[in-house]
């Protein structure tokens, strides 16, 4: 039962028109194959607590010696290229606009004086980053719905498709209270959310996958915890698979030692559990590219 129903936000959503669930096991045997997708990595500079970002309390991370302090991290979009399907981004990095204009792109109040924005710096602005391709934004996935992902929306255009897990829109959290109006307006005049569809993994070695071309080369992976419909996406690459585990781990360190992220997140025990299952996946396949959430 959901006590507190502050979506991230009511912008309408309904199933996507393309990908369908396949088995973790389906996608593992081909992992070791090379394929087509280029993924490019391009961060914008920011700055949060350690606290969100790590369970500082955990025993591990009390043995090391963590305590609070502003975490230097990184605002991510991945520019995933396909032969035939076009470019993609995965998660959208910072639009320079929102940073210079908050109020004109519509964040609300409580993300203006809480979000950290003025702290977010993009040596390419989102803007940017689409034009250099040369050819048209096929579409964006996010990982989640928070200001850090969508924060590259405003210089994303308005007809360009945007994915995201299942019930992602319905994810209940107090945060999202601050988050729902930001979200609305980020999201106003596009059309409705393309929700990749799951169903729970035969294998249960991972919670759900979706071949979200059909081909067999780029994978959605449902990774809930931080949100409700969480995605990491896998991509097979020429130089092997590459992991975008968004925020399954904000932080190197949290990704090394098997520590999941601190109070940022919708449910620890999920979360936990989908750190774990990344970790155990990127283990049986060791040619495989582990990017994080915030750190390189
Ligand atoms: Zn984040």
């Amino acid at each position: 039962m959901k006590m507190l129903a502050f979506k991230t936000t009511t912008h309408e959503a309904q199933p996507a028109g393309i990908g369908a669930p396949v088995s973790a096991a389906d996608m593992e045997a081909l992992l070791e194959v090379p394929g087509p997708v280029e993924v490019e990595t391009i961060g914008a500079d920011w700055e949060a607590p350690i606290t969100g970002l790590l369970n500082i309390k955990h025993p591990k991370a009390v043995a090391a010696g963590i305590t609070d302090h502003k975490e230097p991290i990184k605002i991510y979009t991945h520019v995933v290229r396909h032969p035939t399907q076009g470019f993609f981004l995965v998660d959208t990095g910072v639009s320079r606009r929102l940073v210079e204009d908050p109020v004109g792109v519509g964040i609300g109040l409580m993300l203006r004086k809480y979000g950290g924005i003025e702290k977010m710096h993009a040596r390419q602005s989102t803007a940017e980053i689409i034009a250099a391709q040369g050819v048209p934004l096929n579409g964006v996935f996010l990982t989640h719905l928070h200001l850090d992902h969508v924060s590259g929306l405003p210089d994303v255009p308005k007809n360009v498709p945007i994915y995201t897990g299942a019930d992602e829109a319905e994810a209940s959290l107090f945060l999202n209270l601050f988050a729902q109006g930001t979200n609305n307006h980020l999201l106003a005049g596009r059309p409705p959310l393309q929700e990749l569809q799951f169903i729970k993994d035969p294998g249960g070695t991972l919670e759900g996958v979706n071949d979200v071309f059909g081909d067999g080369s780029f994978f959605a992976i449902l990774t809930p915890g931080h949100t409700t419909g969480h995605l990491s996406f896998l991509a097979r690459t020429v130089a092997g698979p590459v992991l975008m585990t968004g925020d399954v781990s904000h932080t190197r360190w949290g990704w090394d030692n098997g520590v999941e992220p601190g109070t940022y997140m919708q449910e620890r025990e999920p979360s936990i559990k989908s750190l774990l299952a990344l970790k155990a996946l990127s283990e049986r396949h060791p040619n495989m590219t582990v990017k994080l959430g915030h750190q390189a």
